[in-house]
């Protein structure tokens, strides 16, 4: 079993601390690796993002044994999040010079069909809204942001997939998303494959009382 970055000194009062989730999503990446360099080759340069990064240790994962050659945008809407992410990278000692994080929703500001892996564990929560984006850094509302998923907690994943065909790269382009029981995945799936997606479950687990899978997608 590969190990799990290191991530020390960062304030889980304003960033999404690492939970089951984000451990499945390790175990999913360390399964994928094969898979990952069939598709890309080793030594590939992939253009790599994962979305909602957090504390940072999924995509630090990532460069440490998936893709140490990738080109790694990562994105938050957090502001907390993309400084505890340079502190995550910086503590486990990732030298890769492209590795960076960006402020913004979802892949807004990346150009379209540029990503060549993306990465998201969303906000899947169901709850009565998706929360408003504070207005300024100081506001200590920034982690309600990490969970709440609106109706079905698909509120914001659904803005993901209905784009994804924009935001993927028209070579390879895969989606890794993960899922709560509740967000329905596999009436998500077949929605997908009927959009011509190829949809499989890599990987899904009991985590207390919520069942956790994540879901690839690739073009057909
Ligand atoms: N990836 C981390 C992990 O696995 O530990 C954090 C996952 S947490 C469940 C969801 C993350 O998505 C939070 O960091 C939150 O700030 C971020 N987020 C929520 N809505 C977003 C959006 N529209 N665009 C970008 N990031 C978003």
């Amino acid at each position: 079993m590969l190990p799990t970055p290191k991530f020390s000194n960062l304030d889980f009062d304003k960033v999404y601390e690492p939970a089951e989730d984000t451990f499945l999503l390790l175990d999913c990446f360390e399964g994928q690796i094969q898979y990952l360099n069939t598709q890309f080759g080793p030594g590939s340069t992939p253009v790599i993002t994962e979305i909602g990064t957090g504390s940072g240790v999924v995509t630090t994962f990532v460069c440490q044994h998936v893709f140490p050659y990738g080109i790694v945008l990562s994105t938050d809407i957090n502001p907390h999040a993309c400084l505890a992410f340079m502190d995550t990278v910086t503590e486990n000692s990732i030298v890769n010079p492209t590795v960076d994080t960006l402020q913004m929703s979802l892949t807004s500001g990346i150009r379209p069909n540029a990503i060549d892996v993306l990465i998201f564990n969303p906000p899947y929560v169901p709850a009565e809204e998706v929360p408003q984006i504070p207005e300024s850094l100081q506001d200590s509302k920034w982690l309600d942001l990490a969970l709440s998923g609106g109706e079905d907690g698909m509120e914001v994943t659904w803005i993901l997939l209905h784009q994804l065909d924009h935001i993927l790269s028209k070579k390879v382009g895969i989606a890794y998303i993960l899922f709560c029981a509740r967000n329905k995945p596999e009436e998500v799936a077949n929605y997908m494959r009927q959009q011509g997606w190829i949809v499989d479950v890599v990987i899904h687990r009991k985590a207390g009382w919520e069942v956790l899978s994540i879901l690839r997608f690739k073009r057909n």
